[in-house]
């Protein structure tokens, strides 16, 4: 069956697609959406993979639901050669990284990452020749080419242990955020490491005063933080300062967070991440409240990946993410380095 054929048979919804500066639109996330997506899919011999920020719709209609590197992961062990990634670009490009010989889609390309913008292969290069013994931590939220001038990946489940396993006496550069360095310094004591000035812009309206304000008037209720995301990495540097009553935090992964949402006796759970993790959440435990700590902390390059951008991706086969394999092959060794020292957790 050609692309052509492909598009006959979808034609009354694709007619439906607008394109506009911010994003594909103009098509209803309903049951006939995700009755066509699931036949596109299977038409292209795709997986398709959402990450936990995505829309409720997107989550719905995708095979499997996760974080960055758990994601990534899958895409490489999935029988399928095509993954389609709904998620922001760093993250496809993970995908690629680990998966070379796949065809890697994203259904927008201008989905990026502020975390992951805030430092480019050149600023970390002129870095690294100031430091010219210093070893490189990145964190995953980062692109292909900054991975590949990079010693060493971490997320921030391992972020400690990555850092802990460097010779005392070398430098070491943290990037991009600084909030998860401040934590890894913090917590190592070390003193020869640096720390790159990068933050998830979409996150800083998660302050120390309204974790504290939120887990004040909710008693009773846990607070989950997810550590990954670059709003939870502040929030883990402010609990962590006492901003919030050390046992009301409980910081976990996605999958410790769906675990935790299971098994806790509170009716309520304040939740410090991007609020499109409540649908995991309230789907695992339907009984229990589950409130973000801030609502406005919504991504809005998670939120590009829209169901017309998804039906797009499958009706065209676009946008296809490449990575140089030289630039591909160095990002992977500095994420199997990572992998090496210990548990990575999931990545964003
Ligand atoms: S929430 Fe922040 S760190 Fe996460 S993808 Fe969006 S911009 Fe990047």
């Amino acid at each position: 069956m050609t692309v052509t054929d492909r598009m006959d048979v979808a034609s009354t919804l694709a007619d439906a697609i607008i394109e506009g500066p911010r994003g594909y639109d103009g098509v209803v996330g309903d049951a006939a959406w995700a009755a066509e997506i699931r036949r596109l899919a299977d038409l292209r011999g795709a997986t398709l993979l959402a990450h936990n920020y995505q829309l409720p719709a997107i989550q719905d209609v995708a095979d499997h639901v996760g974080d960055s590197l758990a994601l990534s992961r899958i895409a490489a062990e999935a029988p399928e050669d095509t993954i389609v990634f709904c998620g922001v670009h760093f993250m496809a490009e993970t995908a690629k990284i680990l998966s070379p010989d796949k065809t890697v889609l994203i259904p927008d390309q201008r989905a990026g990452c502020s975390l992951a913008d805030s430092i480019t292969a050149e600023q970390l290069q002129e870095w690294k020749d100031d430091y010219p013994d210093a070893v490189v931590v990145s964190y995953v939220n980062t692109t292909a080419a900054v991975k590949a001038l990079t010693d060493i990946c971490c997320t921030s489940s391992n972020a400690v242990d990555v850092v802990a396993s460097i010779d005392p006496d070398r430098e070491v550069l943290f990037c991009p955020d600084q909030f998860l360095g401040a934590h890894v310094k913090r917590v190592t004591g070390r003193q020869n490491m640096q720390i790159w000035a990068g933050e998830c812009h979409v996150h800083a309206g998660i302050n120390g005063d309204e974790l504290a304000e939120q887990a004040r008037s909710h008693p009773g209720a846990d607070l989950f933080v997810h550590p990954e995301c670059g709003c939870a990495t502040s929030a883990l540097y402010l609990a962590g300062e006492g901003a919030v009553p050390a046992e009301q935090v409980k910081i976990l992964s996605t999958g410790g967070m769906l675990d935790a949402a299971r098994e806790t006796g509170a009716r309520q759970v304040l939740v410090a991440t991007e609020v499109g993790m409540l649908h995991q959440l309230r789907r695992a435990a339907p009984d229990v409240e589950f409130l973000a700590v801030n609502d406005r902390a919504s991504c809005p390059y998670m939120k590009m990946i829209t169901p017309a951008a998804l039906l797009r991706c499958l009706l065209d086969g676009a946008d296809e993410v490449h990575v140089d394999p030289e630039t591909a092959a160095r990002a992977r060794a500095s994420v199997e380095r990572m992998i090496a020292i210990g548990q990575p957790g999931g990545g964003e």
